[in-house]
């Protein structure tokens, strides 16, 4: 219901504001945006942003995913581990937007999440205590691991200029 309510408001905020909403906050559901392509006139204009926490919520599950019947998996991704991956990933986030806003800072950061939480923090900021240096850990995590970790990764990496975007309401254009 709340659904067609937002694909309503787009189609009439064009006849009786002549106003064009060209972005939307969406979650998973990709009907909405289909729904929007096919109702609102420059609907293949509107370019849906996802919320932070709806894409932290995805990488979380597919790294869990990950680890169903692959031993090799399970041991280096834990619980504790992913827990690890899903907080720095949302503290990253954070400070990406507080950064200032480039997309390209935001890209590095998402970029060396996996590195600190797996023990490599050459490329770590001085916010990070270890800094320079690598753990003895890293040399545990077998290359498919972390591999399999950085491609679940890029689902995110790609999803950055809609990270910075805390937009509460829809972005108008007028036009
Ligand atoms: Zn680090």
């Amino acid at each position: 219901m709340e659904q067609d309510m937002m694909v309503e408001d787009f189609v009439l905020s064009i006849l009786i504001h002549g106003l064009r909403y060209l972005e939307f906050i969406g979650d998973g559901d990709s009907s909405v945006h289909q729904r929007l392509i096919e109702r609102v006139t420059y609907g293949k204009e509107i370019v849906k942003n996802e919320c932070s926490n709806h894409v932290t919520k995805n990488f979380t599950g597919d790294l869990f995913s990950l680890t169903k019947n692959k031993y090799q998996f399970s041991k280096i991704l834990t619980k504790s581990c992913i827990s690890s991956l899903t907080k720095n990933l949302r503290g990253t986030i954070k400070k990406g937007q507080e950064d200032g806003g480039s997309v390209d800072n935001l890209k590095n950061l998402l970029r060396n999440v996996p590195s600190h939480v797996f023990g490599d923090h050459n490329k770590c900021s001085s916010g990070c205590s270890k800094s320079g240096n690598v753990e003895g850990k890293l040399s545990r995590v077998p290359t498919i691991v972390g591999e399999a970790v950085n491609d679940k990764l890029q689902e995110v990496i790609r999803k950055a200029p809609s990270l910075l975007i805390e937009v509460t309401t829809n972005i108008a254009e007028t036009l």
